[in-house]
């Protein structure tokens, strides 16, 4: 944290972004157990994050504290206001169609004959 506060640009600062004091703060550090080392990963925006979506940001600047306890009191408050909710609706309904698709060209597992 101490690493983002002396950054210029805090928050808004690029990834992996060399400070004097400090040095690189990367979004991820990943450990492998298999050979011992870390590797320093960069992720990117995600529209429907249910921390920093521009949907959740506009929702706490509009409501303010309000927003944040609504969210403690309704577990499904972040997932339906990010848009991640649709987004996991969405993907079952496509899946559902697959499974629909699928059976109706390869018939179901009934018809299957074991050699
Ligand atoms: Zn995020």
């Amino acid at each position: 944290m101490t690493n983002g506060f002396s950054r210029r640009r805090k928050h808004h600062a690029d990834a992996n972004e060399q400070t004097d004091s400090f040095g690189v703060l990367p979004h991820q550090i990943r450990g492998h157990l298999s050979t011992f080392k870390n590797t320093i990963i960069q992720g990117e925006a995600y529209e429907q994050c249910t921390a920093c979506s521009h949907a959740i940001i506009n929702a706490y600047r509009t409501d303010g504290v309000d927003f944040i306890i609504n969210a403690c009191n309704d577990t499904s408050l972040l997932e339906a206001k990010s848009g991640l909710q649709a987004m996991k609706e969405s993907m079952e309904k496509m899946m559902n169609d697959f499974d629909d698709i699928s059976d109706d060209e390869f018939g179901d597992d009934d018809d299957a004959i074991l050699l």
